[in-house]
């Protein structure tokens, strides 16, 4: 079946509207090709904010965008909603949801998932924040908690609603330890007068010896003083032993009650059936060539998180990060037209625009390039790019005037549980989320 109709030009199939899929698009447009764009979901997700929707500072609607809407204009894409199952190299055809498709070029961009390490207990109980449905889930896990600590007048049987153990300190930990950490210290009481500040503990967790460890020893240096002057205890050179939903236990037999485990301690690519394993590489990404082209194809490319490109400078693949997925997305929508063209292709640069991290509502610490700052202006940058970078210009207006109110009463928000989060109840919870009871 096809759901496109075959023009005269080549077709490119595009698997995942995330940051690469949208910017191979980008690239196709007024081009001689046919674009037809799949994803499981009929929006785009802006991962970054995910946090503050898990905190109820944002709603889920101002950080996704949808892609028929984006894609209006485009006059040679068709959208459909499909989740691609197998690729059927053999005869260019994919196996989705909606039926089998053919493609002259096929783009995986389907992006990463939390990676458990095989950790089945860990996998069950603790809660991942990669998509908007386990944002919200987390959101309702937190809130559902503090309502339940509410009913508990024993010290010792409040306690693990109220403790917080985050798994991973890169930019997610660090940056929703230093949200629910301001949400303790000045808005909790606020909506739970029942509840005082020092009941509630923080803890972020790392097996490394600092928190955010892929950028500079002063930006690790600048977020550690900051989360710990905001009440987070860092628990570093930590490894993470078990969960079983009641006590996590660390390396050395540290033991600490809690029902929110949050993890975030690593990721791997989501690769549809059909890939040789040949080309699977570490973190469960797909080996490609230096212009995207998964090793041993003429017509497959794999962007962004699912993709490896290992070079001597590269070894372990670029970073999964958004800059990543954007630039190899531009590389590749180029490099398909140069191809139909005959014309030589374009290998890929990667150009490191830095990195950031935010901290609270106005610390953040910067590495761009040589130039590395912390504080109140690297805060204000962070705020410039995840605006500019967010899709649609109703979304940058809303969580602009968030943050403002935000700022200004440290009461944004609304916190709502609209559903319940009941573990292992997959149909209310959201489809990729499949855990047991809350
Ligand atoms: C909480 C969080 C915070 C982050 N913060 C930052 C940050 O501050 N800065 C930064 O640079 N990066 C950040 N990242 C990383 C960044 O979001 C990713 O590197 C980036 O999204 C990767 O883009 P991508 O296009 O490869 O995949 P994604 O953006 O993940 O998109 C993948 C798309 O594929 C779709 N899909 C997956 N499987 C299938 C299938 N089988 N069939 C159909 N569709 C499918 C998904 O629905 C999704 O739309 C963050 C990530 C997270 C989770």
């Amino acid at each position: 079946m096809s759901t496109t109709d075959r023009s005269k030009f080549p077709l490119v199939v595009i698997v995942g509207s995330g940051f690469g899929g949208l910017e191979v698009a980008r690239r196709l447009e007024n081009k001689p090709v046919e674009v037809l764009m799949l994803d499981k979901h009929n929006y785009h997700t802006f991962q970054p904010l995910l946090y503050q929707v898990a905190l109820g500072s944002l709603e889920s609607e101002s950080i996704a965008f949808s892609l028929r809407k984006n894609f209006g204009g485009q006059a040679n894409l068709n959208f459909r909603i499909a989740e691609v199952h197998k690729v059927n190299a053999e005869k260019n055809t994919i196996d989705t949801t909606i039926g089998e498709i053919a493609y002259d070029y096929l783009v995986i961009a389907t992006g990463s998932t939390t990676n458990f390490f095989g950790d089945k207990d860990i996998e069950h109980y603790a809660m991942p924040m990669k998509s908007i449905p386990e944002a919200l889930n987390l959101r309702y896990l937190i809130f559902q908690n503090l309502e339940a600590a509410v009913l508990k007048k024993i010290k010792e049987e409040r306690e693990p609603y109220l403790t917080f153990v985050l798994v991973g300190a890169g930019p997610t930990g660090v940056e929703l330890a230093g949200a629910i950490a301001e949400f303790r210290n000045y808005v909790m009481e606020k909506d739970y007068p029942e509840l005082k500040k020092d009941h509630v503990k923080i803890y972020l967790a790392d097996f490394q010896p600092r928190v955010l460890a892929t950028m500079s020893e002063q930006a690790s240096k600048a977020a550690g003083d900051y989360l710990r002057k905001l009440g987070v205890e860092l628990l570093l050179n930590a490894k993470v032993e078990r969960y079983d939903g009641n006590e996590i236990e660390f390396e050395g037999g540290k033991v600490i009650k809690t029902k929110n485990v949050i993890w975030s301690a690593g990721v791997m690519g989501v690769i549809p059936g059909g890939i040789n394993k040949d080309v699977i590489e570490r973190g469960n990404r797909i080996r490609t060539d230096n212009i995207c082209r998964v090793v041993g194809f003429d017509n497959i490319f794999a962007i962004g998180d699912v993709g490896a490109m290992i070079t001597d400078k590269t070894p372990k693949g670029h970073p999964g990060v958004a800059q990543v997925a954007i630039q190899m997305g531009d590389n590749v929508g180029k490099n398909i037209i140069h191809i139909i063209k005959g014309e030589t292709t374009e290998p890929f640069k990667y150009n490191d625009k830095g990195s950031l991290a935010t901290i609270g509502r106005n610390k953040a610490v910067a590495d761009l390039g040589k130039v590395k700052f912390q504080g109140f202006f690297a805060w204000l940058i962070w705020i410039f790019v995840h605006l500019f970078s967010l899709l649609g210009t109703r979304n940058k207006f809303i969580v602009f005037l968030n943050w403002m109110a935000n700022y200004v009463n440290y009461n944004g928000g609304s916190r709502l549980i609209i559903r319940r989060f009941v573990r292992g109840d997959v149909k209310n919870n959201a489809e990729e989320v499949t855990k047991g009871d809350a």
